[in-house]
């Protein structure tokens, strides 16, 4: 039983890790990651509490649904990548932990409380289930924060082929590093202490353990000598009972016991299960609508549906294909899966841009990296559908927003230096060159309905610091159905690369640029 135990959690960590490794850029079609996510019972529960549908994934949780009324938590003993992750810790911390603290019984509610706020904020229509739902926290752990510091190690010499480090996502997000180092720390305290008393996923599947057909025996000859409960990843009590819905059905105590008297079974024993008290309860729902409130949307907020098919001006730039603002924040269970597919590091985790309601959803930072024209890969790799996977003719229009031209800061409108970068840079010609009276050199126009909001001409631009040209989510096109080409179309806009093409061979001497000075650090 150990074996298969051990087997299975090496088997789907490593399936885990190749997903999280595959999903980058071209790979992303072969990632098992999507799978992985879509597992996650709390992910699922507050997407269709939040939104009041049936999101991606109820075959793969109907499953684990189905495995765990049958034989109880295994999901957390056998698949988990983050139980596996915290089991690891705590093996390879063992000898320097000396005693045990032993915190008590009763914080095994805590998770049952956890779990009863997150719903209620779902209730609420503020969806916060990402802090706590662990195939979330696991690929943000792998995805952010660990194989950033991979491609740090490697520098392109011990694993050739991989692109430069990319520790900048990881330092964006300090609230990250504290959430996922707590929860590791934890574990070297106590062995898989999130699991234990805080992990809300884990309240869901003990809920439903609770009613499993196979559980844990022991036999009538128990001596009561312990051995199991020292072995125990989460600390069955020292007369080696245990309450209903905490073991894990992992099988450590079954090679443990001197007198072989452990073992699984139908109809198995066990204690009464750590409910929270009425209090309690009423507290966590009281903090589940006051987390909503204070997620900064205030009550109902998100309730409501804008206007489908508009275009709606938002506060931040999403990537394209990005569900309208709304429902992309209920949506998205910011398991960073798109940052880390994005090949040339647009995508950011947010933080504290938009209250607290927007932690950790990918947001689009042009002057870190243009959105590649030739790329679907964030909606590829999106478990849930809060990108849209889109092919390449449908994703050319969806117009992430508008680039906007500061002219106070611009080499051509305000220093009279020729230069025409951002126009060179545009994949859609949606730059003009123009004579103006009173001007020395050509100046640029942004072309408002040939702009999806790529960002390469603010990632081009020249000047230091912030860009002259800055790329804004005014006018972008954001559907949660139908296609943006023909919306697109409807609402006047023109994208195209060949307009790039055309330009280049344009005759007109409006768009012609000036052949002076150009600017600091280019040579003709
Ligand atoms: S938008 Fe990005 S972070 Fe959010 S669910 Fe999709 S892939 Fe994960």
């Amino acid at each position: 039983m150990n074996r298969i135990r051990r087997w299975s959690q090496a088997g789907f960590l490593i399936l885990f890790l190749a997903g999280v490794a595959l999903a980058f850029g071209a790979f992303v079609p072969w990632s098992p990651l999507a799978a992985f996510i879509r597992l996650d019972p709390l992910l699922f529960l507050g997407q269709a509490v939040t939104r009041l549908d049936w999101p991606p994934g109820l075959l793969q949780v109907g499953v684990l649904v189905g495995v765990t009324l049958f034989l109880g938590r295994i999901f957390c003993s056998h698949v988990c990548p983050l139980g596996t992750t915290l089991a690891l810790v705590a093996w390879l911390t063992r000898a320097k932990r000396g005693k045990r603290f032993q915190p008590p019984e009763t914080w095994r509610r805590g998770k049952y409380v956890v779990l009863i706020a997150l719903i209620v904020a779902a209730f609420w229509g503020v969806n916060l289930t990402h802090w706590g739902a662990p195939l979330s926290l696991a690929t943000r752990l792998y995805a952010l924060v660990v194989w950033p510091f991979v491609q740090f190690v490697s520098d392109n010499t011990v694993l050739p082929g991989l692109t430069p480090p990319e520790l900048v996502r990881v330092a964006h997000s300090g609230a990250l590093l504290v959430l996922l180092g707590g929860i590791l720390g934890l574990s070297v305290l106590v062995p898989r202490f999130w699991c234990r008393y805080l992990c809300p996923a884990g309240a869901l599947l003990a809920f439903l353990g609770r009613w499993s057909l196979v559980r844990r025996g022991v036999g009538e000859h128990c001596t009561h000598c312990g051995r199991c409960a020292q072995q125990c990843p989460v600390g069955i009590g020292e007369d080696g009972a245990v309450a209903a819905g905490e073991c894990l059905n992992c099988g450590l105590c079954v090679a443990q016991c001197p007198e072989e008297v452990i073992g699984f079974q139908t109809g198995g024993q066990q204690r009464a299960p750590f409910w929270p008290r009425r209090r309690q309860a009423l507290g966590a729902a009281l903090a589940g609508t006051a987390a909503a409130f204070f997620a900064g949307t205030g009550l109902w907020a998100y309730r409501g549906e804008r206007e489908k098919g508009q275009p709606v001006a938002e506060t931040l730039v999403r990537p394209p294909g990005a569900l309208p603002e709304g429902a992309f924040l209920d949506r998205c269970v910011r398991c960073g899966a798109c940052l880390r597919a994005c090949p040339t590091n647009m995508l950011h985790p947010q933080w504290g841009e938009q209250s607290g309601l927007g932690a950790f959803a990918p947001l689009a930072v042009a002057r870190r990296g243009p959105c590649e024209a030739r790329c679907t890969a964030c909606g590829e790799v999106c478990p849930t559908g809060a990108i849209r996977s889109l092919p390449l003719t449908e994703k050319l229009w969806a117009k992430m927003g508008t680039a906007r031209l500061l002219p106070s800061k611009c080499l051509a409108w305000e220093w009279d230096r020729s230069c025409l970068v951002c126009d060179e840079a545009c994949p859609f010609g949606a730059i003009d060159l123009r004579r103006e009276p009173g001007q020395k050199v050509a100046v640029p126009y942004v072309l408002e309905d040939r702009c999806t909001g790529c960002g390469a001409c603010e990632h081009a631009c020249p000047v230091q610091g912030q860009a002259a040209i800055q790329v804004t989510p005014m006018g972008a096109l954001r559907l949660d159905s139908g296609s943006f080409r023909q919306r697109g179309r409807q609402l006047g806009l023109d994208i195209s690369r060949t307009h790039d093409k055309d330009r280049a061979l344009s005759s007109d001497p409006h768009s012609a640029p000036d052949s002076g000075q150009l600017p600091p650090g280019f040579s003709s």
